[in-house]
């Protein structure tokens, strides 16, 4: 969870501002996100609705190469500018509220942010060679034996094709 206690900005007139640093390891950020670290700094500020968030959080989360399917660290940044709304009553549904403790959940807020941030395709690297669809060898690490007329048999056709005339 990631919870930051706003409690004492809460008590403060509008335009009262204050840094705050975050720095985790490991973290859970909802069910279907965990990061390796979440790093920045970020600066609340009291409003007459409630509290605005900004900055920017350093991340990394677990992906899987679509080329190579090799598993690997993806660094993000989540850039926050939000208002979180206090008391929660002036709020509508979908709006983001500080609850009543002042015990503020940075979760869903950064859950949506980063998974915006995540590539629907996803590489290891730009440059990534992938699998070798005969052998499977990742051709990352190196080439695999198979030859130039195996690898795409639609061009085996036309080379035979070529042949005849
Ligand atoms: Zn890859
Ligand atoms: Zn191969």
């Amino acid at each position: 969870m990631l919870r930051v206690n706003v409690g004492f900005l809460l008590k403060q007139p509008p335009g009262f501002s204050r840094e705050m640093e975050i720095e985790a390891g490991q973290v859970r950020i909802a069910e279907d996100l965990d990061v390796g670290f979440l790093r920045g700094v970020i600066r609340f500020t009291r409003t007459h609705e409630g509290l605005l968030a900004q900055g920017r959080l350093r991340t990394e989360v677990a992906c899987n190469c679509v080329r190579c399917l090799t598993d690997f660290a993806l660094p993000l940044t989540a850039q926050l500018q939000d208002l979180f709304y206090y008391p929660p009553n002036r709020a509508v549904a979908s709006d983001l509220v500080i609850p009543e403790d002042g015990n503020l959940d940075l979760g869903p807020l950064l859950r949506e942010d980063l998974l915006l941030a995540i590539p629907m395709r996803v590489l290891c690297r730009p440059d990534c060679q992938g699998l070798c669809p005969h052998c499977g060898q990742n051709l990352n690490e190196g080439r695999c034996t198979c030859s130039e007329e195996t690898r795409d048999p639609r061009w085996a056709a036309l080379n035979a094709l070529l042949k005849s005339r």
